[in-house]
C-alpha cells in the first residue's frame, strides 16, 4: 500500500530539494526532439517552489555507463527545461557544494548527468552519501526509473527526508486503482510480438483480473497451445507449455482468457497487402506462408463486448501488427471504443508500453484513456507485481 509521502506532507520552505527527474529526452542535431518528459515535471517543479523550496534537478541522460561523455551532458536540456518552467535554469557540471550554495529562493539547478559518476548505476552508498550532501529534502518524481536500484533513486532516499513527487503521485495512483484496489470487473487487454517478453506479466495478471483478453503474436502461441497449426505466423512454439499452464491456473483463480477467434491473415507483411479473414480455434490449419497479423472483425466484436461488462481495464500491447495498415484495424477500434467507455465515465482505463503508447496515438485514442504510463519498463515491472526499488526506499518514513 501507499506508505510514501507526497509534497504536500513535507516541511520544505527554505530547503534546497533533490529532485531525481527524468529528462531522458529524444534529441537530434543538439536539440530536444519531443518535450513530453520534460513537460510532465513541471507540476512537480512548480509545487517545490510555491512551497518555497529550491528544487535541485537530478537526472540521467543516455548510458555513459559511469564515465563523462561530453555527448551526453544535460546541458542540451536547458533550452528546452528554460522554456517549460518559464525561467533561467542554472547548470552544474562540477563543484555542486559550490553552486549549491549559491541558490537563492527562486532558482532551480539542475546537476550533469548522473550516470557520469560510477557510483550511480552500482548504487554507491558513499556516492549517495555525497549527493545528500546536497540537499535538505528527497523528492523521486522519476517513475520510470524506479525499477532501478541506482544512488540517485535508492539510496539516497534512505537519506533525507523523502517524498514522491507530482507525477510519481499520480502514476502510483493511476496503478493503484488500475491494478491494486480495482473497481471491478477489471479486465486487461495483453498483447504485443511474444508470450516470453509478458510472461511474469501474464502469470500476475491471471491472479488478480477477471478478464484476461489475449491478442497480438502472443495469442498465436495460445492458439498453438489448443492444436491450431497458422503457417508462417509469429509463435514460439517452445512456449506452448508454458501457455497451458496459464490457461490452467486461470481456471483456478476465476480469471477468464479470451482469445481471438478470427484473424486478418495475409501472405505478405507489408502495407496494403492482400489480407483475408480467416476463423481461428483448434483446427485451424493455415498454408506454410500465411500470417496471422492482427484480429478479425468477430474478435473485436467480443472485445467490445467484453470492455462494456468492465469497470477498470489496463492495456499493454497492440492485438495486431499496428505498424503496417491495415494491420492496425483491430486495435485502433477497441482503442476508440476503450476512449469512448472512459468519456462516458463508465471505464477506468489505464495503459502502458512504448508500444502500446504509440499504437493508441495512432489510433487518437490516448488522450481518451484515464491514465497513460509512458514509463515503460517501471510498468511493466509494476504490473509483474515486483516492487520497484525506487519506490519501496520511499516507504522507510
Ligand atoms: P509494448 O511495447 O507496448 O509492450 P510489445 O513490444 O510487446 O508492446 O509488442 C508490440 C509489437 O508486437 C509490435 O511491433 C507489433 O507489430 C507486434 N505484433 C503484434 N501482433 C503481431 C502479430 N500478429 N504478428 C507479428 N507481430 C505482431
Ligand atoms: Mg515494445
Amino acid at each position: 500500500m501507499m506508505a510514501w509521502k507526497t509534497l504536500d506532507q513535507m516541511e520544505i520552505a527554505g530547503k534546497k530539494v533533490l529532485t531525481r527527474v527524468d529528462i531522458n529526452v529524444p534529441v537530434e542535431d543538439g536539440t530536444v526532439t519531443d518535450t513530453t518528459r520534460i513537460d510532465r515535471i513541471v507540476p512537480t517543479i512548480e509545487a517545490i517552489k510555491a512551497k518555497g523550496g529550491i528544487p535541485i534537478l537530478l537526472a540521467h541522460f543516455g548510458r555513459p555507463k559511469g564515465k563523462v561523455v561530453p555527448e551526453m551532458s544535460l546541458r542540451i536540456t536547458l533550452p528546452a527545461l528554460e522554456e517549460a518552467f518559464g525561467q533561467t535554469v542554472k547548470f552544474a557540471d562540477g563543484n555542486y557544494a559550490d553552486a549549491v550554495a549559491q541558490l537563492e529562493t527562486g532558482d532551480i539547478l539542475l546537476l550533469e548527468n548522473v550516470r557520469f559518476a560510477p557510483g550511480e548505476e552500482k548504487n554507491d552508498p558513499e556516492f549517495a552519501a555525497r549527493l545528500a550532501t546536497l540537499g535538505d529534502v528527497y523528492c523521486n518524481d522519476a517513475f520510470s526509473a524506479a525499477h532501478r536500484a541506482h544512488a540517485s533513486t535508492e539510496a539516497l532516499a534512505k537519506l533525507l527526508p523523502a517524498c514522491a513527487g507530482r507525477l510519481m503521485a499520480e502514476e502510483l495512483g493511476a496503478l493503484e486503482a488500475a491494478l491494486g484496489s480495482p473497481n471491478r470487473p477489471v479486465g486487461a487487454v495483453v498483447g504485443g510480438a511474444k508470450v516470453s517478453t509478458k510472461l511474469d506479466l501474464l502469470n500476475n495478471l491471471v491472479e488478480k483480473l477477471d478478464v484476461l483478453i489475449i491478442g497480438g503474436g502472443m495469442a498465436n502461441t495460445f492458439l498453438l497451445a489448443k492444436g491450431a497449426s497458422l503457417g508462417g505466423s509469429l509463435v514460439e512454439a517452445d512456449l506452448t507449455d508454458t501457455a497451458r499452464e496459464i490457461m490452467a491456473k486461470a481456471k483456478t483463480t476465476g480469471c477468464r482468457i479470451i482469445l481471438p477467434v478470427d484473424g486478418l491473415v495475409a501472405r505478405e507483411f507489408k502495407e496494403g497487402a492482400a489480407a483475408e479473414v480467416i476463423a481461428l480455434n483448434a483446427d485451424t490449419t493455415l498454408e506454410a506462408d500465411q500470417m496471422v497479423l492482427d484480429a478479425g472483425p468477430e474478435s473485436v466484436h467480443a472485445v467490445l463486448a467484453e470492455f462494456s461488462g468492465l469497470k477498470t481495464l489496463i492495456w499493454n500491447g497492440p492485438l495486431g501488427a499496428f505498424e503496417i495498415p491495415p494491420f492496425d484495424t483491430a486495435t485502433v477500434a477497441a482503442a476508440k471504443i476503450a476512449a469512448e467507455l472512459t468519456a462516458d465515465k463508465r471505464l477506468v482505463s489505464v495503459a502502458g508500453g512504448g508500444d502500446t503508447v504509440a499504437a493508441l496515438n495512432q489510433a487518437d485514442a490516448a488522450d481518451g484513456f484515464t491514465y497513460i504510463s509512458t514509463a515503460g519498463g517501471a510498468f511493466l515491472e509494476w504490473m509483474e507485481g515486483k516492487t520497484l526499488p525506487g519506490v519501496a526506499a520511499l516507504d522507510q518514513q
